[in-house]
């Protein structure tokens, strides 16, 4: 069984810009594959290498087994969800949805019967009438999922599908396409640079640093077991641990990822003791609060929960953790 999308040494460069930079991983069939990252690190120009609107400088892209080089985007089993929904404004919904059966050449009617199947998936039956431009950005964005999705693809390519929404309606359509997904059974390869989004939505996450993948796992590998220190900070903010302070803690001189909500605070001189430190300043966030510490100048980050007691702005105090918590990264 071949898988949905293969990169075997993938680079695409733009003069001396390395966009994406031998980039190597199987995406398997019925997957929720998150691409990560910041801001130009690749993950786009990913995308488009898989649908077909950029072609690698080096390496190759096989979708289902078969190999993509020369084959046109509208011949690829793949279809693209693009952040700026890219909707007609003077044609309606319907027709929107319909678009690509129409330049495929199907009859009026089956078109018709296709695109109401499609805006029932995405919970817009009867909007067939409407413009873009009478629909809110939650609607609009959905209507650019039921017109990619009408085309059957095999693999659904999402580039930041959700970046133009408000933080609630956000998190309903996380949840309504992670439903949807499971439900159609058909490989997702989403790119976000939002790594809550990618978290709570992939079965896999590959996280991008300058055109390279420096992690792809599931996300509670990539979370408890990030490989770089690029990692541990990019994805979810982390205490990262210098080599000689970790020497000195657990005794191996390799760079550590503490994450902050399993660094406990205790008084000063408390039994279990592993540090000492200075509260910097503490900051409430509702669910939590941040502790901002200073452990022999070196910045550290601490979220304590609701009822937990908070330490005075200047206070002394003891800090400890888990040992297993103290994960070790041997990835530059
Ligand atoms: P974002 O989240 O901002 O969309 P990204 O991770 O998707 O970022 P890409 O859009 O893939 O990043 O861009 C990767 C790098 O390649 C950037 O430095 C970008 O400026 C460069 N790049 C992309 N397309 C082109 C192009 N057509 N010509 C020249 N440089 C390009």
């Amino acid at each position: 069984m071949p898988a949905a999308v293969t990169f075997r040494n993938v680079s695409r460069h733009f003069g001396a810009v390395r966009a994406v930079d031998d980039v190597t991983v199987e995406i398997a069939e019925g997957e929720f594959f998150a691409m990560l990252g910041p801001s130009g690190s690749g993950k786009t120009t990913c995308l488009r290498l898989v649908a077909g609107f950029e072609q690698p400088t080096a390496g190759e892209i096989a979708v289902f087994g078969q190999n993509m080089a020369g084959v046109p985007p509208y011949r690829r089993p793949v279809n693209t969800v693009f952040q700026d929904y890219a909707l007609f404004p003077h044609l309606n919904v319907r027709d929107n949805v319909a678009y690509g059966l129409m330049i495929a050449g199907r009859g009026r009617a089956e078109r018709h019967r296709a695109a109401e199947a499609a805006l029932e998936l995405v919970q817009l039956p009867g909007y067939g009438d409407r413009k873009p431009g009478q629909l809110s950005g939650g609607q609009r964005q959905r209507v650019a999922l039921a017109r990619a999705l009408v085309l059957e693809p095999r693999v659904l390519l999402l580039d930041e599908p959700l970046g133009a929404l408000d933080l609630k309606l956000r998190e309903q359509m996380q949840e309504e396409l992670k439903a949807l997904q499971r439900k159609l059974g058909i490989t997702f390869v989403f790119v976000t640079h939002d790594q809550g989004e990618a978290l709570s939505m992939a079965d896999r996450v590959a996280v991008f640093n300058q055109g390279r993948i420096a992690q792809v796992g599931a996300p509670s590998d990539v979370y408890d077991r990030p490989a770089t220190p690029f990692v541990a900070d990019f994805v979810g903010s982390s205490n990262v641990l210098p080599p000689e302070v970790t020497g000195r803690l657990a005794g191996r001189r390799l760079p550590a990822s503490l994450r902050p909500e399993l660094v406990r605070i205790l008084p000063p001189g408390a039994a279990g003791s592993l540090a000492t430190a200075r509260v910097i300043s503490t900051q409430f966030h509702g669910a939590v609060t941040r502790v901002h510490l200073s452990m022999d100048g070196l910045d550290l980050a601490a979220l304590l929960p609701r009822g937990a007691r908070v330490p005075e702005e200047g206070a002394a105090v003891g800090l400890s953790w888990d040992p297993d918590d103290l994960h070790l990264m041997d990835g530059t």
